[in-house]
């Protein structure tokens, strides 16, 4: 009796364990193409490893944007909390941070790869490194073996968990799409998400580094309809707009930003209230203060003390374009260029170009269609014995730990579902 295991991230190294852990007799083997285990996992949290959430398991729901309900027995099958009660048996204590995000205690993403790949170890897993799946076999409806670089192996029962297409560097190279299709199941689309903006305008360029915490940003297309607003964190990076604001949008415009009949669509622009804790009449009065006070100084003295040194020159060249001259007298500042000012103020916007790609890409959104998945067991409904885990699923989450969580248990139910079908058969 043979489960194999295809890729050892999250969802893979889980899948192993816990189809080792319900069928004892069973010989359990995890294929990794890599050199070693959890080269993604390394990378997670900014190398910190934010393994899962803290919050209550309903309230995990709302952070998954495709398919949260596919998620349900996966999720209550194996939750955060008894996640981490595993990692801590396998010598990894967490701790958990702002936002309800779950870190290892050491402060580094390897404790939690170290402890799974002890378990493993612990269990009888066996582990091949170094072995890239080529082909699945499947003989009437059924899956029979692998093929990998190396050689061929019988399988009673496979699990695909090969990641998304995200971060190629770590492995996942989106193998299981093609492993899926060959096996007759739908895969949707894929797009990066998770990821930079890319601005048409050049003049972010200068703003690289700079973090405009407290913004509130909405994207809306040339008609006004509303694609994304949130307030909080807006960086420039090398990379175009990041931090929190650009990933969470990203996700809801991944899709139109990328796909193929996007010529014929419509712009997007993502518009920046820099002031957003302000009402109109209050900010318009603050602006007053600060133009008194600066009496004969230059319009651009003026600003200094309302928005962040490096993004002042870049405004005074729009407030320019705009026929407001940043070197008139404070104190003779007209109504109507103080309501330029304002407007801009409140709308500092980008026309939105694309996004960053996969290889930067945090998650990929699409995958294998859950519609040709059980969501009690992870078996493919078109071939028997098949199952897939983990990112390679058309699920993604904001960040915060759900996408972690996800495969995490997502690979728990398949690897459960996959020893519980050998034991019937
Ligand atoms: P992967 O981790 O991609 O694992 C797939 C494995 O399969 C790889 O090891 C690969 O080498 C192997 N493989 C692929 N094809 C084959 C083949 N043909 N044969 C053999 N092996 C194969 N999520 C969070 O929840 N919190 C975070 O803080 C977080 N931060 C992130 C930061 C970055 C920079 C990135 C890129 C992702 C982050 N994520 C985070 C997302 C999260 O890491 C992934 O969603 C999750 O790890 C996916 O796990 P997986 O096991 O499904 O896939």
């Amino acid at each position: 009796m043979v489960i194999t295991v295809i890729g050892g991230g999250a969802a893979g190294m889980m899948a192993a364990f816990k189809a080792k852990e319900a069928e004892p007799e069973a010989s359990v083997f995890l294929l990794e193409k890599n050199e070693k285990l959890g080269k993604k996992i390394f990378i997670t949290g900014k190398g910190r490893g934010n393994l899962t959430n803290a919050a209550e398991l309903p309230d995990f729901f709302g952070s998954y944007l495709r398919n949260p309900r596919f998620l349900y027995s996966a999720l209550y099958g194996f939750t955060n909390q008894e996640l981490i009660g595993l990692l801590e048996r396998g010598g990894c204590r967490v701790k958990t941070e702002r936002g309800g995000r779950v870190f290892p205690v050491s402060g580094h993403a390897y404790s939690i790869t170290d402890s799974l790949k002890g378990l493993l170890k612990k269990a009888g897993v066996h582990i091949a490194y170094r072995s890239e799946v080529r082909e699945i076999r499947l003989r009437d409806g059924r899956v029979c073996g692998v093929v990998t670089n190396r050689e061929s192996y019988h399988a009673d029962r496979v699990i695909v968990a090969t990641g998304g297409l995200s971060y190629p560097s770590t492995g996942s190279t989106g193998d299981g799409y093609r492993f899926a299709r060959e096996a007759g199941m739908e895969v949707t689309a894929c797009y990066p998400s998770l990821v930079s903006l890319e601005p048409e305008e050049e003049d972010w360029y200068p703003l690289r580094g700079l973090k405009l915490r407290n913004v509130k940003v909405r994207i809306t297309d040339e008609d006004g309809k509303l694609y994304y607003e949130d307030f909080g964190e807006l960086d420039f990076t090398n990379a175009g707009l990041g931090g929190p604001l650009a990933l969470s949008a990203s996700c809801h415009i991944t899709e139109y930003l990328n796909c193929e009949k996007r010529k014929a669509r419509r712009l997007l622009t993502l518009h920046i209230d820099l002031k957003p804790a302000m009402e109109e009449q209050e900010l318009d009065e603050r602006l007053l203060r600060e133009l008194r006070a600066s009496q004969t100084k230059a319009l651009r003295n003026a600003l200094g003390s309302l928005l962040p040194a490096s993004l002042l020159p870049v405004f005074l060249r729009r407030l320019s374009r705009r026929g407001v001259d940043s070197g008139r007298r404070a104190d003779e500042v007209s109504r109507a260029e103080r309501r330029e000012i304002l407007s801009l103020l409140r709308d500092f916007s980008y026309t939105l170009r694309g996004t960053g790609g996969f290889r930067e890409a945090i998650v990929t959104m699409g995958g294998v269609s859950v519609r040709d998945i059980n969501p009690k067991t992870m078996e493919s409904k078109r071939v028997k014995g098949l199952y897939f885990a983990g990112e390679v699923l058309d699920v993604d989450a904001y960040t915060g730990g759900f996408n972690m969580q996800a495969a995490f248990s997502t690979g728990a139910l398949a690897g459960r579902s996959a020893a519980a079908s050998l034991r019937e058969a």
